[in-house]
C-alpha cells in the first residue's frame, strides 16, 4: 500500500511537471533598431536606452558618421551596436548589381576611420525585401554582411509630423503580431527621441525583455 502510494504520488508529481512545463511562457525578447542616425538627437536616444537597461543597433549613414562623429562614439558603448545603413538613403543604392555593396563598403570605411574597426551588420534602406535583388544579396553576404530586416514597424518617420499617439498603437498591435521575437524598427529622429520612453515601457509591459542585434545575431 505504501509503495502505491509513492509510485501514485511519483505519477502525480511528473504529471504536474509536465503540465507546468509546458505552460512554461516562451521568453519574449525585442531588439530595438534605429536608422538613419546619428543625428543632434541621439544623446537623449542613448541616455533613455540606459535608463530602461535597452540595448540597441544603430544603422548609421556614412555622411553622419562625419558630421557626428562624437555620436557614433557614444553609440560604440557596450549594449550598442554600429551597423551600416548606407550613402544615398534613395533608389541609388539598389541602381546596380554592385551598388549596396559599394555604398556599404564606403560607409564602413568612414566607420574604420574614426573607430578602427569595421561593422558587418547591414540593414538596407526601406528594407531588404523586396528592394534587394538575389544578386546583390549575394554579393553583401560573400563580403561577410549580414542583412537585418524588422518585424515591427510602428511607423515613426512617416511623414513630417509624426502622430505620436498612432505610433504607440502601431508598436502595441505590432508587437502582438510578431509574437516572442520582435526586431522593431525606430528612427533617429526628434518625435522618436521624445516618445523614446513610452516606447521602450510599451516593450516592457508587454513582457519583452532587451536583446541587442549583433553579427552573431540568427533569427
Ligand atoms: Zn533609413
Amino acid at each position: 500500500m505504501r509503495r502505491f502510494v509513492f509510485f501514485s504520488l511519483a505519477a502525480v508529481i511528473i504529471i504536474f511537471s509536465v503540465i507546468v512545463d509546458g505552460a512554461a511562457p516562451e521568453k519574449k525578447v525585442a531588439y530595438i533598431t534605429i536608422d538613419d542616425g546619428p543625428t543632434l538627437n541621439t544623446p537623449h536616444i542613448i541616455d533613455t536606452l540606459r535608463k530602461h537597461g535597452a540595448g540597441a543597433a544603430f544603422f548609421v549613414l556614412k555622411d553622419r558618421i562625419e558630421t557626428y562623429p562624437d555620436y557614433i562614439k557614444m553609440m560604440d558603448g557596450s549594449g550598442f551596436t554600429v551597423g551600416l545603413h548606407g550613402v544615398s538613403h534613395n533608389g541609388d543604392i539598389y541602381a546596380t548589381p554592385t551598388s549596396p555593396l559599394t555604398e556599404m563598403n564606403e560607409t564602413n570605411d568612414a566607420l574604420y576611420k574614426l573607430l578602427g574597426r569595421r561593422s558587418r551588420v547591414v540593414r538596407t534602406p526601406y528594407g531588404s525585401k523586396p528592394n534587394l535583388t538575389d544578386r546583390q544579396r549575394q554579393l553583401l553576404e560573400t563580403a561577410g554582411y549580414k542583412i537585418f530586416d524588422w518585424n515591427v514597424d510602428p511607423r515613426d518617420s512617416i511623414g513630417a509630423v509624426v502622430d505620436r499617439s498612432a505610433v504607440l498603437e502601431n508598436l502595441r498591435s505590432g508587437l502582438e503580431e510578431a509574437g516572442p521575437t520582435a526586431v522593431i524598427l525606430l528612427h533617429d529622429r526628434k518625435s522618436t527621441s521624445e516618445a523614446l520612453d513610452e516606447i521602450l515601457s510599451i516593450i516592457e509591459a508587454a513582457g519583452y525583455e532587451f536583446g541587442t542585434l549583433d553579427e552573431n545575431t540568427v533569427f
